[in-house]
């Protein structure tokens, strides 16, 4: 079932907290949400939910509207809201049972799903203990349990990973990889690495707008826009060398490496590249060319770049 939102704005007074965004999510897909803090991202999910009305808009799941059909959108629905608010006081097995109850699981199939859900999420050993007395990761397991536990379509997690330690996170990270084959998942974080581990595409989101989409490796290749080589250069006078780069035609910046010594990186004007240029250089001063590495820009400083402002 496909996830559509289209022109979604919600102000808060007059903060606008989501400006006009459109966007879809395929079924079978995992999209990151990825944004800085206050950029957006729980009013969106929200919105999706229908735990919000928005100001102006539409979200459909499948061919539900959320504003027309609330109840139908959120039959379809799996939701971990932000800070995985539980009834701290019942066992986790009561727990669960409960929302199996309130999300009309059907009685005679509540047992069985239970069993399934304690499966699929690890909650073998956990399953009688009150949930106050849980870790944060297992706490976290339960919350994704209750958003699953109706089977749903489209699961919605907001923040899914925050507070856990390292193994936690990717035991949580695995899951959702496990289940999003079969869902479509839309998944929030202000961790970019942490999209790129569990998605197949990446929605950035600053100050309630779509700053970019696309895969990791599209985003990369969005930002480059000019091609960067680094290149070492053997049995040559560095200062002869980093001049004869620089006065090559399609060069445009010629720097010291920084993660490697006696290496350069050389960055092309734009639409072009050097890398013929650089090897008929070596071949023509006897340089003993033993590197050419293409360098990417790091996904980290292309979030920057699209959310620092
Ligand atoms: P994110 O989840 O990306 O951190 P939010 O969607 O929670 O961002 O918030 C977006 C903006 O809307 C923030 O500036 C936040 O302060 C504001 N905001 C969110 N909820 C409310 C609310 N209930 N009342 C007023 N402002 C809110
Ligand atoms: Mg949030």
């Amino acid at each position: 079932m496909d996830i559509k939102v289209t022109n979604l704005t919600k102000r808060y007074g007059t903060q606008v907290a989501v400006d006009n965004i459109s966007f879809e999510v395929k079924t079978g897909e995992v999209l990151g949400f990825l944004g800085p803090n206050g950029a957006g991202k729980s009013t969106t999910m929200k919105a999706i939910t229908t735990y919000l009305d928005p100001d102006a808009g539409e979200v459909f799941i499948g061919s539900f509207s959320a504003r027309r059909h609330a109840d139908e959108v959120r039959r379809h629905i799996g939701y971990l809201p932000e800070n995985n608010p539980l009834y701290t006081d019942m066992p986790v097995i009561d727990y669960l049972r409960f929302v199996a109850q309130l999300q009309g699981v059907p009685t005679p199939v509540i047992a069985e799903r239970l069993l399934e859900m304690i499966r699929i999420c690890g909650l073998e050993g956990e399953k009688h203990k009150r949930i106050n007395e849980l870790s944060k990761g297992y706490k976290q397991r339960v919350g994704l349990a209750q958003a699953l536990i109706h089977n749903p379509d489209v699961l919605i997690l907001d923040e899914p990973t925050t507070g856990l330690d390292p193994n936690q996170i990717a035991e949580i990270r695995d899951l959702i990889r496990r289940i999003g084959r079969e869902k479509t998942v839309l998944l929030s974080s202000h961790i970019l690495a942490e999209v790129e581990a569990t998605c197949d595409r990446i929605l950035i989101i600053n100050k309630g707008r779509i700053v970019a989409d696309g895969t990791a490796a599209d985003l990369r290749r969005r930002s480059t826009g000019h091609d960067v080589v680094r290149v070492c250069i053997e049995d040559a006078p560095a200062n002869e060398v980093f001049t004869a780069l620089q006065a090559l035609e399609t060069v445009a910046v010629v720097d010291f490496s920084r993660d490697k010594a006696a290496c350069l990186e050389v960055q092309s004007k734009p639409g072009t590249t050097s890398r013929r240029e650089i090897f008929s250089l070596c071949t023509a001063n006897n340089w003993v060319l033993t590197e050419m590495t293409p360098l990417e820009t790091k996904l980290e400083d292309i979030f920057r770049e699209l959310t620092l402002q």
